[in-house]
């Protein structure tokens, strides 16, 4: 529940501010928004709170706000108390009013879509005997089941041996150390699930529930527990993928705290001293987190989604995992032999021997070969007859830099800079954007060189809008004001972005490359600003590019080759375009394919026209790290793939492998190809021959 106060606890206090809104947003106060929300709220030293019908929310905590459950259209009051309330009451209005950055989609935090949602399994399995679930991390892992079941944790019955505020302080210091362990294994994104935990501990609301629970004579574990699971409970109730995952987050810090006060060892259960994959109904991100690779091969769990932090983490240890698999895993006798395959998603138990000795090979090779390449990740990807490909990463904040560069990236390929615009409430000004692409140019100019990184200006509309940029709303946002469209009918947003960039080129070897461009005379447009402030701020000229990913742009690649130094083909736009498929949308899933021949087209037809000019073409979508792709696009002239950072290692390794002489021809043979399905299936048997 939202913290319900009577009515009268504000209206008597007589210098309190209010003020009546509606939700505009889509899909009401989720978690993106209410993040915004409560962002903003912490600037302010007064008291802020949001009543919604008989709920009455701190807009200082994220566990409050969410369980307010206010949809479209929901009557909001906004109550500010104290010294600073007339701004903070403006403020938190507006942004409000302007939709605080809210769609009906939810991009991850990189920008990149969600992947699909887990299909419900009600197709018969492909293979008998073989349950379908769905891919959470890829990987195959074979060996037997191992049931793993959270120890119940029984309040009646246990002794307490710690206190509620020394068990809490206890799990922030556990909490800081998973942080660290995860930050020591350079996984960032990972650890900040760890800071989230910490945050939703130190929740204000929760606390006052807790407290009041307490005051009204409950024990301080049994307070501690019904608050956490009143809470877990509503966000889950609210059906948003989003904040599912959040209620699993809550439990896991609600368990961690109450284990402490129990005496309950912290991770939950022993592990046989032999590795197992493990079955369970739900894992909590702590348990993923603590897996000892040596002990753990995998796990395929009945819940969660290829988007919960439990399938993060799993992606993150490498270890191969299955998510939504059917119930009936969890009937399986315990040291079933299985093999879990979380490329396809599917657990195979009781495999004849021969399909264990295949799969086993298959795992061997797999674990092999990513060790292998991370070994060698400092040597350049250059084909076998000594063709060179730059291998770029995709970044998107100063800490992406540093550890793109550990894992052997040429440079940056695409620095996606909505990160820098998301989540605020104003734009960054030019010297805060300044700062950051200075320390973005400086990390990559080393001692052993100095990488480019190519600056994507402001990509939003779409997926992806600005609560402080008023758009009229649009039926089709994907096919609206969006990337260089929307940079262009704002001059004074898009001037302060290209000021602070060019400021920055002498750090380093800074390029500049403009998103969703259709049509020549949005490039020149850009770039005569370009020209326009470099006079004015004295700055050497910057490379010029353009994201190929809309057909028009592929089409008239031999029109704007002349006019830029370089393309880079984003093919998730692309593909998105070509195949007139929107790219969140789960229901069209694998169809979404980049290998599509209509989009190979397009790439070859950028290719030749770069070539022609010459000019680079690069990849930087998602197609760039996909290895049965990795060829055909080599094989038509791409020069350089910018790709996740995982997954730099082994992509320069696959290339490494391969001769330029032999992918030509496979391309060719690509693009008369009439279906993806074909195309795959080609490179495939040229595989295996
Ligand atoms: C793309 O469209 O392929 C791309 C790299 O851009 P984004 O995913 O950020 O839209
Ligand atoms: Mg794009």
């Amino acid at each position: 529940m939202g913290d319900v106060h009577p009515p009268s606890f504000f209206s008597e206090n007589t210098s309190m501010k209010q003020i009546d809104l509606v939700i505009q947003n889509k899909t009401g106060l989720h978690a993106r928004p209410a993040k915004v929300l409560v962002n903003l709220a912490k600037q302010y030293k007064a008291d802020i709170r949001i009543q919604h019908g008989p709920k009455k929310a701190n807009a200082k905590s994220m566990v409050s706000i969410l369980t307010l459950g206010a949809g479209k259209g929901s009557s909001i009051t906004l109550e500010v108390d104290g010294e600073d309330e007339d701004r903070a009451l403006d403020e938190i209005a507006n942004a409000i009013r302007a939709g605080l950055g809210d769609t009906d989609s939810h991009p991850e935090p990189n920008g990149q879509p969600p992947p699909p949602k887990p299909a419900p399994v009600t197709s018969p399995p492909p293979t008998p005997g073989v349950l379908q679930g769905v891919s959470a991390a890829p990987g195959i892992a074979v060996g037997p089941a191992f049931h793993f079941k959270q120890t119940e944790l029984n309040l009646h019955t246990t002794e307490i041996q710690t206190n509620l505020a020394p068990a809490m302080a206890q799990a922030r210091t556990q909490l800081a150390h998973l942080n660290q362990q995860m930050k020591a294994k350079k996984l960032g994104a990972e650890a900040a699930i760890f800071e989230a935990h910490i945050e939703l501990l130190d929740d204000p609301e929760l606390s006052e529930a807790v407290q009041a629970r307490i005051t009204n004579g409950e024990t301080p574990a049994q307070a501690w527990q019904t608050s956490i699971d009143e809470r877990a409970a509503t966000i889950a109730s609210l059906k948003d993928e989003i904040l599912s995952a959040r209620a699993a987050d809550l439990r896991d810090v609600g368990r961690r705290v109450l284990s402490i006060m129990l005496g309950a060892p912290e991770t939950g259960i022993q592990l046989p001293s032999t590795p197992v994959i493990i079955l369970a109904r739900d894992l909590s991100p702590s348990d993923t987190a603590s897996f000892d690779p040596e002990r753990v091969l995998g796990f395929c769990i009945v819940e969660g989604g290829p988007t919960s932090h439990i399938a993060i983490l799993a992606r993150a240890l490498g270890l191969p995992a299955i998510v939504g698999a059917p119930e009936s895993i969890l009937t399986l006798p315990e040291k079933t032999p299985v093999i879990l395959n979380g490329n396809d998603g599917t657990l195979m138990p009781n495999p004849d021997p021969d399909v264990v000795e295949r799969a086993a090979q298959i795992q061997h090779r797999w674990l092999e070969y990513r060790k292998f390449a991370q070994e060698q990740s400092a040597l350049p990807a250059t084909t076998l007859d000594g063709h060179h490909v730059d291998i770029t990463a995709n970044a998107k904040s100063v800490a992406d830099a540093a550890e793109a560069l550990k894992m052997g990236a040429d440079g940056i390929g695409l620095l996606r800079t909505e990160f820098l615009f998301l989540d605020r409430t104003v734009a960054p000004t030019e010297d805060e954007q300044y700062e950051v692409y200075r320390a973005i140019a400086q990390t990559m100019h080393t001692s052993q060189g100095n990488r480019p990184v190519i600056i994507r200006t402001l990509d939003i509309g779409g997926d992806k809008p600005l609560p402080y940029i008023e758009q009229k709303p649009e039926m089709n946002p994907f096919l609206g004001e969006r990337g260089i469209r929307l940079c262009l009918n704002r001059p004074e947003l898009f001037r302060e972005q290209l000021r602070a960039i060019l400021r920055a080129t002498p750090f380093g070897e800074l390029r500049i490359m403009f998103p969703m461009v259709s049509d020549l005379a949005e490039l020149r447009e850009a770039r005569a600003l370009i020209d326009e402030l470099t006079q004015e701020l004295g700055t050497r000229p910057v490379q010029i590019g353009i994201m190929i990913e809309v057909p028009s742009a592929a089409l008239l690649a031999d029109r704007f080759a002349p006019e830029v130094d370089f393309f880079s083909i984003g093919t998730n736009d692309l593909t998105q375009y070509t195949l007139a498929m929107d790219r969140t949308n789960p229901a069209l899933g694998k169809k979404q394919d980049g290998l599509h021949p209509a989009v190979l087209r397009l790439i070859a037809m950028t290719a030749v026209a770069a070539h022609q000019h010459g000019k680079r073409a690069d990849i930087c979508g998602e197609l760039g790290s996909d290895v049965t792709a990795i060829p055909i696009l080599l094989g038509l002239g791409i020069h350089e793939l910018s790709v996740s950072i995982p997954a730099i290692p082994t992509v320069k390794a696959l290339i490494r492998t391969l001769k330029l002489a032999d992918i030509q021809p496979l391309a060719q043979q690509a693009l008369a190809c009439s279906t993806a399905g074909e195309v795959r299936a080609l490179v495939k048997k040229n595989q295996t021959n």
